[in-house]
């Protein structure tokens, strides 16, 4: 038998790495074996130069638990390691490699996450194992099986052993701290999360663990909507099923493959929660995948595997790192393309889904300016009718009835078809077209739309009265004379709350005699501070809305007229809240004094 002391300065690395890894525990699983499935991909390799001539036989992996033993067992029929090869690559590249990268990143406060990612090889075994055996046969003719085990300090034994089968086991002793790594019930957990898509059968309990063909490794060719959807469920097993998918396959310059979804993002303000999950050659890496694709690219759903993108490094550096920013851009071309093919070849299709996407879309638009440009070929607006346009469509659609006299074309809106229903049919009653814009980033879209078309605005159906809305003509002439009007202000300043702010119109007697409007542009930039990335300072602030008088109605001539000052105050009382109420702004004491004199108004 051969003993050694291990070349590592440190004297006892373990303990140290072992607290340092605290919460990342479980990914030696993944670790072990991948690496017994590069052993027994090697083999397949030499078998096919020729340099292997013999059977390869079942070349499962085997993840065994024995209780009693307290031990768990990672068994390959790989290429095997001779008594050199062990003290070459386990004695000095597998430690020295878990070393080093503890010297680099012991001060970093993100080296868990990054461990986590990258994963220590061999060296996790000791994450969770007192003592680690590793029983080896080569695959060359004369080789002779040994037996290496080492207690987690740097002394290790090697000695040759009787082994029948080609490969190598890893017998983990599980330490006592770890015993949860003995529960059946953890380790094919684990083994679901990590190992679902490698490349070689795994068998736990006698049952094969893992699918070694997923559709992502697949051509597109040979796969139906079927198989695509199918993927998906092995994915998410209780995701609701996807709009569609977009099958990701580079090889220059960088490797890439993969298959994202559409989640439907019906009522938009609850984001689907499922995750993009990262693979590296089909072992899984993490499903965070921020930094890594754009922010809005999130949304989707599905894999991306690549062998390119450099999981040992932080975030940060991931942000800058050339492979990732091309990775990033690629990805993003890609469902830009998709996009636009689908709206190009049916855009029926393409409008029917076009609710469940148009928060991804927009959300994109917003983000990032290469997909923004591409976007505007198939960015859609919806009017209150459910007919489709691009913005070029829209805006020559509206531009003969909707061009005030400066010769801006105004496209009206509503944000919600009840809440503002009185001021959307007074828009159509003039043949005006509205269009529906309840998404909560549409504040941000029309503000970036308009400051990219030229005379063009967004304007919702409650920001004016129904003739400044798009001002086309001279105002009415007043039916009253100036010192009434004069008189009239003060009048009602003196009765409602302050947060109004009194505007006198001459408008059409058909014209309710009070109204509540909100101004476009504080309006919007509220809505915009509420939604995404606005000022705070909006939020927060009371909303100034403007009570606009229609002088022109008969009732503000009876409340001018009468000398009761009871009544008068009832009047402009029951005028205002009428507004309120038209605008769902009536609640609380206004609200009951409002019931209270309507009841006393009808009996
Ligand atoms: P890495 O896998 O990143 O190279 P590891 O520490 O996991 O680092 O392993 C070090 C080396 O030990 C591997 O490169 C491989 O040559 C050898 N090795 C580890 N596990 C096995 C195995 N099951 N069969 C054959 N060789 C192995």
């Amino acid at each position: 038998m051969q003993t050694g002391k291990i070349n590592v300065n440190t004297e006892n690395i373990f303990p140290i790495i072992k607290k340092f890894l605290y919460s990342d525990h479980e990914i030696f699983l993944r670790e072990l074996v991948s690496n017994a499935v590069d052993a027994s991909q090697k083999l397949k390799t030499l078998a096919a130069t020729g340099e292997f001539k013999g059977e390869i036989g079942n070349a499962d992996i085997q993840v065994k638990i024995d209780k009693d033993a307290k031990t768990v067992t990672i068994s390959d029929k790989g290429i095997g390691m001779t008594g050199e090869e062990i003290e070459k690559y386990i004695n000095q590249i597998a430690f020295s490699g878990a070393e080093e990268f503890l010297e680099k990143y012991k001060d970093t406060p993100e080296a868990n996450a990054i461990i986590g990612h990258f994963g220590l090889g061999f060296y996790s075994s000791f994450m969770v194992a007192e003592r680690v055996e590793i029983l080896s046969r080569s695959f060359k003719d004369d080789a002779k099986a040994v037996r290496w085990e080492c207690d987690g300090s740097p002394n290790f034994t090697l000695e040759e052993t009787e082994k029948e089968a080609r490969g190598t086991d890893i017998i983990l002793h599980i330490h006592p701290d770890s015993e949860e790594f003995l529960e059946e019930a953890r380790i094919e957990t684990l083994l679901n999360k990590y190992c679902k898509f490698l490349p070689v059968p795994i068998q736990f309990n006698e049952k094969q663990v893992n699918n070694v063909n997923p559709a992502w490794t697949k051509k597109p060719a040979d796969l139906t909507d079927e198989d695509y959807k199918t993927f998906y469920n092995e994915l998410y097993p209780f995701g609701e099923e996807p709009l569609f998918h977009i099958h990701l396959n580079v090889d220059y310059p960088f490797n890439l493959t993969g298959i994202l979804y559409f989640p439907r993002q019906k009522g938009n303000a609850e984001l689907q929660k499922n995750k993009i999950q990262l693979y590296s050659n089909q072992v899984f890496v993490t499903d965070s995948v921020e930094g890594i694709v754009p922010d809005f690219l999130t949304l989707l759903h599905g894999v991306i595997d690549s062998p390119d993108i450099p999981l040992n490094v932080s975030r940060s550096y991931l942000q800058s790192d050339g492979n990732v920013k091309k990775i990033s851009s690629h990805i993003t071309k890609k469902v830009a393309d998709k996009l636009e093919e689908l709206f190009k070849n049916s855009r029926e299709e393409f409008e029917q889904k076009w609710d469940d996407i148009k928060v991804f879309i927009q959300y994109g638009m917003l983000s990032d300016d290469k997909f923004n440009e591409r976007a505007s070929k198939f960015n859609l607006v919806k009017n209150v009718d459910n007919k489709f346009y691009t913005i070029a469509e829209y805006v020559e659609f509206i531009k003969p009835i909707q061009t005030d006299k400066e010769e801006n074309v105004i496209a009206l809106y509503t944000s919600n078809l009840k809440e503002q229903h009185s001021f959307v049919e007074a828009a159509k009653s003039r043949g005006y077209d509205v269009l529906l814009l309840d998404s909560i980033l549409d504040a941000h879209m029309i503000n970036a739309l308009e400051s990219k078309l030229e005379k063009t605005r967004f304007v919702r159906v409650d920001a004016d009265t129904i003739d400044k809305l798009i001002n086309k003509d001279e105002p009415l002439p007043s039916k009253l004379s100036q010192e009434q009007l004069d008189a009239l202000k003060p009048l009602v300043e003196g009765k409602i709350e302050k947060t109004l702010i009194v505007q006198l119109e001459p408008m059409s007697e058909t014209e309710p005699p009070m109204l509540i409007t909100r101004p476009e542009f504080m309006r919007r930039m509220k809505d915009m501070s509420v939604a995404v990335g606005g000022n705070p300072f909006m939020r927060d602030m009371p909303e100034m809305c403007n009570l606009v008088i229609n002088t022109n109605h008969p009732l503000i001539g009876r409340i001018l007229g009468t000398e009761d000052t009871d009544k008068q105050s009832n009047l402009i009382s029951q005028a205002k809240d009428l507004a309120l109420l038209q605008q769902n702004m009536l609640k609380g004491e206004e609200l009951t004094k409002f019931i209270k004199r309507s009841v006393e108004l009808i009996d």
